[in-house]
C-alpha cells in the first residue's frame, strides 16, 4: 500500500492515529469514577450495606456515602468492573440521572471498599430537606463551555465552595474564595457575600455536589441570579480545556491532586516549608495532624513528610513514601505504644 500523494497521507495518518488513542482508551488498566446523585433512598441504610456487596463483588476499591438524601461516591477499579457498576446504578431508576466522570488512572485510586451511610452525602449542616432540597430548587446548572464564555463578565462572579486546602492548591483566575476548613462552615460564611448580590455568581467545586447545595443556599438567602458548574472542576477540564483554572484540584483518593488546565497551565501553591512553588500535595505524617498541605520533594524528604518539627518528632508518625498519602488504619485509642503498621500505595 502507497500513497502518491501527501492529503492521502495525512488521511491515513490521520485515521490511524484515531486507532491509537482508541487503543489507548480501551487499554488503560483501571478507571476512576467520580459521581453523585440526589435522590430519595428509602431504608438507606439498609441500601448502604447491600451496595458494599455489590461493589465488592465486583472487585471495585473506594469510597461511597449514601444516605436519604443520595449517593455520593469515587470507585475505582478494571473498565470491566466500572462499566458493570455504571450499567447497574443507571438501571435503577432512582439514579437514572446520575453521570459519571471517568478517569482513566495506571493504579486503583484506593485500598480497599467503603460505602458508608451518613446524614448527608456531602457534610452541609443544611439537611431539612424542607429548606435545602437541590432536587427542587438549585442555581442554574451551567456547561463547561458556557462558564467559560459567562465567566469573565463584569456582572459575574466566581464563588469557590470549597476549603482552604482544596483552593490553595488550585482555583480559576479571579473566583472568589472563602476562609473555610470544611464545607460545613459555608453557611456562616453567606453574609461575607451580601455585596454582590446584585451579581450574577456563578459557583463551582471539585465535581458538582457542593454547588448542588450551596447555590440552593445563596437562593434561599435571596441571591437571586445564581448558576453553578455543571460537573465542577473535573468535567471543565475534560471539556473546556480546563481553561483559567489556575494550579490544580484537590481530589478525594490517593492521587491528591489533578491536572485540570491544558490550555494556560500555572501553579500558584507553594511549600509550606521553604516558600518554593510546588503543587506536591500531601497529607501530614503525623496521622493526628494529617493536615493536607503543599510541601517540595526537598522538604518532604528532609521533614519525612511532615508539616512540622512538632509533628516529625511525633510517635506515631507514618512512614513517607514519597506520596504522602496514607490508607485510613482504625487506631486504637489511649495505647501509649502503638507500632503502626501502614499499608501505602
Ligand atoms: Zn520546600
Ligand atoms: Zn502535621
Amino acid at each position: 500500500m502507497g500513497f502518491n500523494n501527501l492529503s492521502g497521507f495525512i488521511i491515513f495518518a490521520a485515521a490511524l492515529n484515531a486507532v491509537c488513542s482508541g487503543i489507548n482508551e480501551f487499554m488503560s488498566k483501571y478507571q476512576t469514577l467520580l459521581y453523585y446523585c440526589y435522590t430519595t433512598i428509602q431504608n438507606a441504610e439498609q441500601f448502604a450495606a447491600d451496595h458494599l456487596k455489590f461493589c465488592k463483588s465486583l472487585g471495585l476499591t473506594g469510597r461511597i456515602i449514601v444516605a436519604d438524601e443520595g449517593l455520593n461516591g469515587t470507585v475505582s477499579g478494571s473498565p470491566e468492573a466500572c462499566q458493570a457498576y455504571m450499567d447497574a446504578v443507571m438501571a435503577d431508576e432512582r439514579f437514572a440521572k446520575t453521570e459519571f466522570k471517568i478517569d482513566n488512572v495506571d493504579e486503583p485510586s484506593f485500598v480497599k471498599m467503603h460505602v458508608r451511610y451518613k446524614s448527608e452525602i456531602v457534610h452541609s449542616g443544611l439537611r431539612d430537606p424542607q429548606i435545602i432540597n437541590p432536587n427542587e430548587r438549585t442555581g442554574k446548572h451551567l456547561e463547561p463551555v458556557d462558564f467559560l464564555a459567562m465567566k469573565d463578565r463584569d456582572d459575574v462572579v466566581i464563588l469557590d465552595v470549597r476549603s482552604n486546602y482544596e483552593h490553595s492548591l488550585g482555583k480559576f483566575k479571579n473566583a472568589i474564595t472563602l476562609d473555610i476548613e470544611n464545607f460545613r462552615d459555608f453557611p456562616d460564611k453567606i453574609n461575607e457575600l451580601a455585596q454582590y448580590k446584585d451579581k450574577k455568581i456563578l459557583t463551582y467545586c471539585t465535581g458538582g455536589i457542593k454547588c448542588e447545595k450551596a447555590s440552593a443556599l445563596l437562593l434561599h438567602e435571596g441571591f437571586e441570579d445564581v448558576y453553578q458548574l455543571h460537573g465542577g472542576i473535573i468535567k471543565y477540564g475534560k471539556e473546556a480545556g480546563g481553561e483559567d483554572f489556575e494550579g490544580k484540584c484537590y481530589v478525594f483518593d490517593n492521587r491528591l491532586a489533578v491536572d485540570v488546565n491544558s490550555v494556560n497551565p500555572t501553579t500558584i501553591s507553594a511549600c509550606r516549608n521553604c516558600g518554593k512553588t510546588t503543587d506536591k500535595m500531601i497529607n501530614c505524617a503525623n496521622p493526628e495532624c494529617n493536615e493536607h498541605f503543599t510541601q517540595c520533594e526537598e522538604c518532604g524528604t528532609q521533614m519525612e513528610g511532615c508539616c512540622s518539627a512538632e509533628c516529625q518528632t511525633h510517635p506515631r508518625k507514618r512512614v513517607y513514601d514519597g506520596t504522602g498519602y496514607y490508607v485510613k488504619v482504625p487506631q486504637p485509642v489511649n495505647v501509649k505504644k502503638v507500632k503502626v503498621a501502614n499499608v501505602q500505595m
